[in-house]
């Protein structure tokens, strides 16, 4: 059994902070990460990706699953600083026609991205066809709407932005401490589409608290909800540990099979209204049989086509 997982929000906050490691350490000039990737767009054509980790202030939110704090700063960056992140990046990598630029928390948060900063990183943006970054719902309302309509319109492309609707479980949404209902999702799903912007929506397969077949019927759950707000694309995220809070949790929190993963992007394909994506970064860490490997590279041809490959059978674990 893990340990007892407090019930109010600022007890939350503090027992996940609790039991965070060390961040790594990095330099505000430099994005952390960058790499060269194709993804297929809504034609069916594969479109070369520029996909940028942004150095920059760490998320003021305390999601029990993130892990993403571990490349943050403490601090905001200077002036200039995102920018300059952004063009190092593109002169390090390949030509490409989209950019992801992902910065571990909300793209609109002014402690984040400097707003003053919008024009020059839209100056730097401008050979890019779409334009795809990451935000929390509550930096897409109120006084922040009005920067993300100016920043769509400074790039002169087309702007995507990428929600984590996490699980549409209201139960365990509320406890990964997202501090998000769904009616915030939705909301902020209207607001990008009434005004021209693409929404693409993260969703966790078997986050914790659930078993593995209440992981899949959630999942799937989430994609319906992620049709109904009108999501232009879906990437399903097996939900990983090794952020201190996740392995405290003990049996609460189990990593999902592969075999489930198929089960939810082969759903989420079957419902035609968008494109669906597994996500597959350290996917080695989820084997759990030796079909594993044949699995990971159905579903990354499952990302490519769009489509079903025909189906793994294995004797172990079927
Ligand atoms: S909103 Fe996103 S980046 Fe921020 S803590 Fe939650 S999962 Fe992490
Ligand atoms: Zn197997």
């Amino acid at each position: 059994m893990g340990e007892h997982y407090p019930i109010t929000t600022l007890q939350r906050d503090r027992w996940i902070l609790q039991r965070r490691g060390h961040k790594n350490s990095l330099e505000p000039a430099r994005p952390y990460a960058f790499l060269w990737e194709e993804e297929c767009d809504d034609q069916g054509e594969l479109i070369s990706t520029a996909t940028i980790f942004l150095t920059n202030r760490e998320c003021p939110f305390r999601c029990l699953m993130c892990d993403l704090w571990q490349n943050t700063l403490d601090e905001s960056v200077s002036a200039g600083a995102i920018a300059r992140q952004i063009r190092y990046a593109i002169a390090s990598l390949p030509s490409a026609r989209q950019i992801k630029l992902y910065n571990a928390g909300s793209f609109f948060d002014p402690q984040a991205i400097p707003p003053e900063d919008n024009p020059e990183i839209a100056q730097s943006l401008r050979s890019f066809e779409r334009v795809i970054v990451e935000c929390h719902p509550a930096f897409l309302r109120g006084k922040y709407a009005e920067r993300v309509l100016r920043f769509r319109d400074l790039i002169g492309s087309k702007l995507e932005v990428a929600i984590g609707l996490e699980t549409v479980h209201e139960p365990t949404l509320q406890k990964l401490n997202k501090r998000m209902t769904l009616d915030d999702f939705k909301s902020a799903a209207e607001f990008l589409k009434s005004n021209d912007i693409d929404l693409r929506v993260f969703i966790l397969l078997r986050p914790p608290f659930l078993t593995e077949a209440e992981g899949i019927e959630w999942a799937c759950r989430s994609l319906d909800f992620a049709a109904d707000c009108k999501a232009d694309v879906c990437t399903v995220i097996p939900t990983r540990g090794g952020n201190g809070a996740m392995e405290a949790l003990g049996g609460q929190y189990q990593p999902p099979k592969l075999s489930s993963l198929e089960t939810v992007v082969a759903y989420g394909l079957g419902l035609c209204a968008f494109r669906v994506f597994a996500d597959l970064w350290d996917v080695e860490k989820f084997s759990t049989c030796e079909c594993s490997s044949q699995r990971a590279t159905r579903l990354a041809e499952m990302n490519q086509t769009q489509q079903l490959p025909s189906a793994i059978v294995c004797s172990t674990c079927t």
